[in-house]
């Protein structure tokens, strides 16, 4: 099933994720043949787990940590997310990495532990505008992945991959379908090599300017296999829209 995923950044207090989440819920419907999840920043995350409970929308975290508990000031767990109700979590969101200075080791690290608690990781890869302009989009995009799933590739289906070229999130300038859908088969190799016999079960969602007006196009492609929306995600009628648009 196709996974369109909301991811609000550090955007929305606690009255305004209510807010969102009663308007949502009346604009969409069962959702019986695609997965919808909303990732509100942590403040939110308890009110959203009550208010999502017992519908067909998903919640998430934007970020985790990778140890249980201890002292880790200003830190958030996977015990802490599944008790609340997340059943997936970002890891590496291009932010995470550039601003929070988030290594490659690092995100490995929080793909074991969501693996470990039952949570089911979105790598987020993708190059930088001067990666793509040197022709290294394949190259940058491989590594991502191989180190992030370093140890864990065997366990490739229980994690989904948006690929997010960095020059294309919130920048208003969207990667055409034609060249994300080149890198999404390009990944589908990736994991081909990495887990032979598990392709299929990682899906490839694609983000960076998604917006209403542009949603179906890259919906089109089979080798889309969901979205992850930003900025188009914080209105619930733009993000509707967009879930009700393929
Ligand atoms: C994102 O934050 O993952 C993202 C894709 O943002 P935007 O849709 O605003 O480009």
């Amino acid at each position: 099933m196709r996974l369109i995923a909301a991811n609000w950044k550090m955007n929305k207090t606690v009255s305004e994720t209510e807010d969102y989440i009663k308007k949502f819920l009346k604009l969409v419907g069962k959702l019986e043949d695609r997965e919808v999840l909303l990732c509100p920043p942590f403040t939110s995350l308890y009110v959203a787990g009550k208010l999502l409970k017992d519908t067909p929308v998903k919640l998430g975290a934007q970020n985790c940590f990778y140890e249980k508990s201890g002292a880790f000031t200003g830190e958030v767990s996977l015990p802490m997310l599944k008790e609340l109700g997340c059943s997936y979590v970002i890891v590496g969101h291009s932010e995470r990495r550039r601003i929070f200075c988030e290594s490659d080791e690092v995100i490995n690290k929080k793909l074991v532990a969501c693996l470990e608690e039952g949570i089911r990781p979105i790598l987020c890869v993708g190059e930088r505008i001067e990666d793509r302009e040197a022709g290294m989009t394949f190259k940058v995009v491989e590594t991502q992945i191989r180190l992030a799933l370093s140890g864990i590739e065997k366990y490739t289906d229980s994690v989904d991959i948006a690929y997010e070229p960095v020059w294309a999130i919130g920048t208003g300038v969207p990667a055409t379908p034609e060249d994300a859908v080149e890198v999404h088969r390009f990944i589908k190799e990736v994991l081909k090599d990495l887990n032979p016999g598990s392709e299929g079960r990682t899906r490839v969602l694609y983000g960076g300017s998604v917006k209403p007006e542009n949603a179906s196009e890259f919906m089109k492609h089979e080798e889309i296999e969901g979205l992850l929306v930003g900025g188009a995600s914080l209105d619930p009628e733009s993000f509707a829209k967009i879930v009700n648009s393929f």
